[in-house]
């Protein structure tokens, strides 16, 4: 090791990878290591992967691939890789990746923290840096590990677990630390939050998570993702209705709007029972809503492929996120369905659900302009400050209006003037400088 030790740490895949890269960060500092902007500038190198898509692996395998040449240029280097990538079969990746110093499983922190201390000879305090997020403005705090549910095409469960919550009084504790360090949003992360609790005594479920959380004076705002429909329960929509913490923003991911390609995916829910769930939290007043969705499962054709694009001009989603489907091996459907949509047709689907949603989704934006929204601002971007509504929509706004302090962090109050299908533009309206 170096005086000064850096580490560069590489992230991909979904908001619970980012949540365990904001740990890790932590930690890392807490040892003493700053935060270098390349890998090449790097001591120590960390790979936080995903295996969710093919395309994802691929970018772990490619990367993977040119860290071989830095390691072997010397200079001391260690490398590290976390994330779903790494399954049980540890010693078959030790075989396939020698150049790779260590793996933890997604979550595994106590390994990684037992082997930095062998490496440096520090050990930070109970390895509380794990419990914490590196503080941000808008931070993400995991709530639980895992999923129970085995989706036929789903690599997660294999790769994470079955479900693990965190403990109410925990998940409290890593909040108010973060409140006290400057964070003012958080995001409640898990790949089913809303089935939180279930294994803990006395079954606390999200809802009354949110209720403690609610408490805390300093936090302004309270997020959650991502959501099974059959467990987004009345009582959860009530507690979003009535607390004004938690954020009218939800995502709920469909994946088909096709009930024989739901019961191969094994979702749980035909469509009307997905669209009775949406109307129930379309009560919520300004509630916006997200959804996942999959084009080309196996056997999908154009008939059920049309029942999807049917499903989004229905329900009229403020945004969504759509993938190509791709075997993942281990999985039901990759050992039993084949692959049979060809790649150019996957791809065209997916064509034809982003223009469908770019139109949707640019109609509703458009609906903001003039109105008043609420920013809170998280960072800068040139000369324009940018932020999230409650709704979750991205907001840019000039840095030089009222002669702007540092506005991050706080609440804003920002007019539209512009729209388009993914984020917003306008001016400020009300904002005291400190
Ligand atoms: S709910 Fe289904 S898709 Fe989501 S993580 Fe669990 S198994 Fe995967």
């Amino acid at each position: 090791m170096t005086a000064t030790p850096t580490f560069f740490l590489w992230t991909i895949g979904c908001q619970m990878n980012k949540a365990e890269s904001e740990r890790l960060t932590n930690h890392l500092k807490c040892l003493g290591f700053d935060e270098a902007a390349t890998a090449e500038e790097a001591n120590f190198i960390v790979l936080n992967t995903c295996v969710v898509r093919r395309s994802a692996e691929e970018r772990t395998l490619n990367k993977l691939a040119n860290l071989k040449g830095l390691k072997q240029a010397g200079a001391g280097r260690s490398i590290v890789v976390t994330g779903c990538f790494v399954g049980p079969e540890r010693e078959e990746l030790h075989r396939r990746f020698p150049h790779v110093d260590f793996f933890f499983g997604p979550g595994d922190f106590g390994d990684f923290a037992d082997w930095t201390t062998e490496l440096t000879g520090i050990r930070t305090a109970g390895d509380s840096s794990f419990l914490t997020a590196h503080p941000d403005v808008s931070s993400f705090v995991p709530i639980m590990q895992g999923c129970d549910n085995f989706c036929t095409y789903c690599i997660v469960p294999y790769r994470r677990g079955r479900e693990r919550s965190r403990p109410v009084k925990e998940v409290i504790c890593e909040v108010e630390r973060l409140v006290q360090r400057g964070t003012g949003e958080v995001t409640l992360v898990g790949q089913n939050v809303n089935s939180y609790g279930h294994d803990l005594p006395g079954n606390p479920a999200l809802s009354d998570l949110l209720l403690k959380l609610s408490e805390i004076d300093a936090l302004k705002r309270l997020r959650f993702l991502t959501n099974h429909p059959k467990d987004m329960s009345p009582r959860l929509i009530e507690t979003m209705a009535a607390l004004d913490k938690v954020c009218e923003h939800l995502n709920l991911p469909a994946q088909s709007g096709d009930d024989d390609i739901l019961r191969a995916m094994g979702r749980g829910y035909t469509v009307s029972q997905y669209s009775k769930v949406v109307e129930e939290i379309r009560r919520i007043p300004h509630v916006s809503l997200s959804t996942d969705i999959i084009v080309g499962f196996p056997g999908e054709t154009a008939g059920q492929f049309q029942n999807t694009l049917n499903l989004l001009s229905r329900t009229r989603f403020d945004a969504v996120h759509a993938a190509a489907y791709s075997p993942r091996p281990g999985t039901v459907a990759s050992r039993t369905l084949k692959d049979d949509v060809p790649a150019g047709e996957k791809k065209r689907r997916l064509l034809e659900v982003e223009t469908v949603q770019e139109a949707i989704a640019g109609e509703i934006n458009r609906e903001l302009v003039g109105q008043d929204v609420e920013v809170l601002v998280e960072g800068r971007k040139k000369d324009k400050w940018e932020g999230r509504t409650r709704s979750n929509k991205l907001v840019f706004f000039p840095c030089n209006d009222h002669n702007m302090g540092e506005p991050r962090g706080e609440v804003v109050t920002v007019q539209i003037e512009k729209a388009t299908a993914w984020s917003l533009q306008g001016k400020i309206v009300d904002y005291e400088p400190k």
